[in-house]
């Protein structure tokens, strides 16, 4: 990001005031709080516009791979550590599927990939797209391959061959779905970028050294591609952190031209394959491609690469809602919590394994957990009153409201506000089950 005095020394430094500034130099710190645009000045020249663009650009390229609603973002990050600011876009994990296998058997491996899905704190985690290869040394065989993929789902593909004649009938054919061309090395780079150009599609780069492929990245560009993935080898779990970790310091320091793109690592498969796919999710890859990969290895990995690519500053809410658990009633009981999500999923768990029909109230206290928002004072009575209210939960049971049994405290200032007899519930989500059986409801 350019600084104030980087934006003041390319503005007409006039003072006219057109911008709604009085001087240039208030609107220059606007710009480099991202409170202003350059287009508020009338007088900034195109040349000048274009390299406070450059210098704006996130240091880690954005590159979209596949369309519409399955499209992936990768790239556009900002940061080495998380604690920072946050990673933007998640690793994407890829499976490689054969273009040799009979098309029934190629669909089948597919569907057993698109049912591969969990849920974990409200979100659904499935794999993410599917590589391609050209096993078969047949371009036709390849397109086909392709193009029953996308009549089939929505994900994002990879086209693995040697070259941009193999590439070629598959990646015309399938142009619209903007797959991601695999790969472009020291031997044929001119022909793939200059496919991938003609077609507008992504391209990946493959080679070992980081000189090397800064000398890739720049024939690439010469012939026109522009949207990169860059590919600096997965010999082993050294190589991978060494590599992955100097491509993105040099890339967001900006003292290495040319490695400022997404990067991605081919892990194989098995034990070993999923160390290397944990250590590229944890250090800056931005996709990552298996030969094969079972549910009982996505699961763990899936949950990694949540807990990295979460905000750190701000905890995963639920919506402030009235939740039925358990298909509840007019008198079933109206339990309420907070919004941190891992607290909801918890209670709501314990609830549902009790089998009692329940009313669960989700209050948003900012995505605090109960002790600490009723501490920061965001979950006290008349905040739950509020949110019974705003859901019109009294008027859908006339059962009775229990408070956690961390904020006993607030039960009599909240019979008080509701009118309605208040229970104590227990101290711990894990009693819910008990707790609710001995209701008698
Ligand atoms: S419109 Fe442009 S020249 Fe005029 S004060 Fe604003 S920044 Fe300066």
């Amino acid at each position: 990001m350019p600084t104030a005095i980087e934006y003041f020394k390319f503005l007409p430094k006039t003072n006219c005031g057109e911008c709604g500034h009085p001087t240039c130099l208030a609107f220059a710190m606007q710009l480099a709080n991202q409170k202003a645009s350059l287009d508020e000045c009338p007088y900034v020249d195109e040349e000048a516009k274009r390299t406070l663009q450059e210098s704006n650009a996130p240091p880690v390229k954005g590159v979209t791979v596949g369309a519409g609603d399955g499209s992936l973002r990768m790239g556009e990050e900002t940061v080495l550590y998380r604690h920072e600011r946050r990673f933007v876009n998640p690793t994407a994990y890829a499976v490689a599927i054969p273009d040799i296998l009979p098309e029934a058997e190629l669909r089948e491996l597919a569907r057993s990939y698109l049912d591969m899905s969990f849920e974990r704190v409200g979100m659904v985690f499935d794999l993410d797209m599917f590589a391609v290869f050209n096993a078969s040394g047949d371009a036709e065989r390849l397109r086909a391959a392709a193009e029953s993929l996308v009549g089939m789902c929505s994900k994002p593909l990879m086209l693995i061959g040697a070259g941009a004649e193999d590439l070629r009938p598959a990646a015309e054919a399938i142009r619209e779905s903007r797959p991601l061309l695999y790969a472009a090395d020291e031997d044929n780079v001119s022909p793939m970028a200059a496919l991938a150009a003609e077609l507008g599609l992504p391209l990946a780069l493959r080679d070992g050294t980081l000189d090397g492929m800064a000398g890739l990245v720049e024939a690439a560009r010469k012939e026109g591609a522009e949207d990169l993935v860059l590919d600096l080898g997965s010999d082993s779990m050294k190589h991978i952190l060494e590599s992955n970790t100097v491509a993105r310091k040099v890339s967001l320091r900006r003292s290495f031209k040319g490695l400022g793109y997404p990067l991605m690592n081919l892990v194989g498969s098995g034990e070993e394959g999923m160390m290397m796919a944990m250590l590229s999710t944890m250090k800056y890859g931005s996709l990552v491609v298996f030969d094969s990969l079972e549910p009982q290895q996505a699961l763990p990995l899936m949950t990694l690469r949540q807990n990295i690519y979460t905000d750190p500053q701000v905890p995963i809410q639920v919506k402030e809602d009235l939740y039925p658990v358990n298909g509840p009633g007019e008198d079933s009981p109206l339990l309420f919590t907070t919004n941190f999500s891992l607290t909801y999923f918890t209670v709501r768990a314990d609830i549902e394994k009790s089998r009692i029909p329940v009313w669960l109230q989700v209050v948003d206290t900012e995505g605090l957990s109960v002790l600490t928002a009723y501490a920061a004072n965001k979950f006290g009575h008349e905040h739950v009153a509020a949110a019974l209210e705003a859901s019109s939960a009294l008027e859908r049971t006339s059962g009775p409201v229990v408070t956690p049994g961390m904020v006993a405290k607030m039960s009599g200032k909240l019979e008080e506000a509701l009118g309605r007899k208040v229970l104590v519930g227990p101290m711990e989500s894990g009693s819910l089950p008990k707790f609710l059986k001995n209701l008698g409801v």
